[in-house]
């Protein structure tokens, strides 16, 4: 859709129909493995100097990309069949398990061990650029440098919920998974929508709701009022929960996206406005499966969204080839 006051090409970044330049606030990488995590949204800048920045400097930031949901940081460690041996210094984001006597074959606290677990990866990630470029992540393994990934044995299911999504949201949100499966080799299956709520302490197995297998990653609209995150600039929140089981290896096994119902209608009526969402979403995706933002600008996962970056750059398809190459836990 071409609306509102769009010059296009190099020049400044389309103004909204009220004249007003966007700016907005996505994320930021929360990278503090063993703390507790708030949700918090950067301080927006005053309101009159940032105008007058967007209107002189142009295109500077189109989007600020802020809060990493921290949930990929909130790791568990799983020891036999029993319930998980939740502790003060692994609780972080990670939901609470109510205790239950621990049995041999039927823990209470998580699915059957290797759901749709393959014998081997269901895909391949993409052939990343010989060149490389600089990526981060948000998690690592016990040695410190191999990065937390999800499973690539086994498919990510996610669920959509519908509420407060704008028109065209649901297709960005597809287009931008479909690439971030070609990147990652992951794949991901769609279980349809949700009417599951948003929450920091959100159980990662919900078999109430579905069924013998770890929730799926859970994608949502929310407002700055459901979602403190999304209060200023702030767009988008995203992160993966990680667990292991003994010594074996932290695999993700869930995560959330929470996109801002309030301001992607904004953007999506701007030129460009669905590859630019998309844009956006690609970088939470990319928080999902557990880059870390970096600080060259010429990445999707910098800190903000830039006109001239509407997919993973270099350095982001290079860190997503390693997320997308993690082991394969059966025993989980
Ligand atoms: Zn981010």
């Amino acid at each position: 859709m071409d609306q509102g006051g769009t010059d296009g090409g190099d020049g400044p970044f389309p103004r909204l129909p009220s004249g007003r330049v966007p700016q907005w606030v996505l994320d930021e990488a929360a990278g503090h493995p063993m703390q507790p995590l708030p949700w918090r949204a950067a301080p927006p800048p005053p309101p009159a100097r940032r105008r007058r920045r967007g209107l002189r400097a142009g295109f500077r930031a189109l989007v600020v990309l802020g809060l990493v949901l921290v949930l990929s940081i909130g790791a568990a460690v799983l020891v036999g069949p029993g319930p998980w041996p939740w502790s003060e210094a692994t609780l972080d984001a990670a939901p609470a398990v109510p205790s239950a006597p621990a049995t041999p074959t039927a823990p209470p606290d998580r699915p059957t061990a290797g759901r749709e677990e393959a014998r081997f990866p269901r895909g391949r990630p993409l052939e990343p650029p010989p060149e490389g470029g600089p990526h981060g992540f948000v998690a690592f393994q016990a040695d410190g440098v191999t990065p937390v990934a999800y499973d690539p044995c086994r498919p990510v299911h996610y669920v959509l919920r519908p509420d407060g999504a704008p028109a065209g949201g649901e297709d960005v949100v597809r287009a931008a998974i479909a690439r971030l499966s070609e990147v990652t080799g992951l794949q991901f299956i769609d279980d349809g929508a949700s009417d599951e709520a948003t929450t920091l302490d959100r159980p990662i197995f919900q078999p109430d709701r579905y069924g013998d297998r770890w929730a799926p990653v859970l994608i949502a609209w929310e407002t700055e009022e459901q979602n403190p995150a999304l209060a200023g600039d702030t767009v988008g929140q995203a992160g993966s929960v990680a667990v292991s089981l003994g010594e074996g290896p932290r695999v993700f096994v869930t995560g959330t996206v929470s996109l801002d119902a309030g301001r992607m209608p904004e953007i999506l009526a701007f030129r460009d406005g669905a590859e630019t969402a998309r844009a956006i979403v690609l970088h939470e995706l990319g928080h999902l499966v557990g880059l870390a933002h970096v600080e060259d600008a010429e990445q999707l996962m910098y800190p903000e969204a830039r006109r001239g970056v509407p997919d993973f750059a270099p350095g982001d398809l290079t860190g997503l080839a390693v997320v997308g190459g993690g082991p394969c836990v059966p025993e989980l």
